[in-house]
């Protein structure tokens, strides 16, 4: 760390503690060369990657856009709301954890679906039919018949 008063590239850690509850470590330095004194802040990057669309447009992640589009698959489906809050947890998580600064909506979409598959196999097929576009019947028809099992285990 440069000192922002000489430049000198040797500073060294005089105080180092952990504030706002402890996702902030606050760090007191002190110049070798000039002597002078200043504090440094440092957090996790955690933020939420932007959304890279088909058509190349960037947009902000919109939770509340992939809440209603996940509510959506589960209109009328037997799935507790904190069932549905706990996936797009999930789906948050995971998002942050790629440490990417922007994720094509594709990737997002899969996300949703590894979620919905757990969760309900109809929604999940509601969901995937829209976003993974399938191109043939065939493909489609693959894929309900593998959740068949899974249905009837219930
Ligand atoms: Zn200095």
């Amino acid at each position: 760390m440069h000192c922002p008063f000489c430049k000198t590239e040797d500073t060294k850690v005089i105080d180092s503690r952990l504030v706002t509850e402890g996702d902030q470590i606050r760090r007191r330095r002190e110049c070798i060369s000039c002597g002078e004194r200043f504090t440094t802040f440092e957090t996790a990057e955690l933020v939420i990657p932007r959304v890279i669309k088909s058509d190349g447009t960037r947009q902000p992640f919109d939770l509340e856009k992939l809440r209603e589009g996940m509510l959506h698959a589960l209109q009328k489906r037997p799935v507790s709301l904190d069932r549905i809050d706990a996936a797009l947890h999930h789906i948050m998580h995971k998002l942050r954890a790629t440490g990417e600064r922007e994720v094509k909506t594709r990737h997002v979409g899969e996300l949703v679906m590894t979620e919905l598959k757990q969760l309900d196999s109809v929604a999940y097929v509601r969901f995937a039919s829209v976003y993974r576009d399938f191109q043939d019947v065939d493909a489609f028809r693959a894929e309900i018949d593998s959740l068949r099992p899974r249905e009837s285990d219930e």
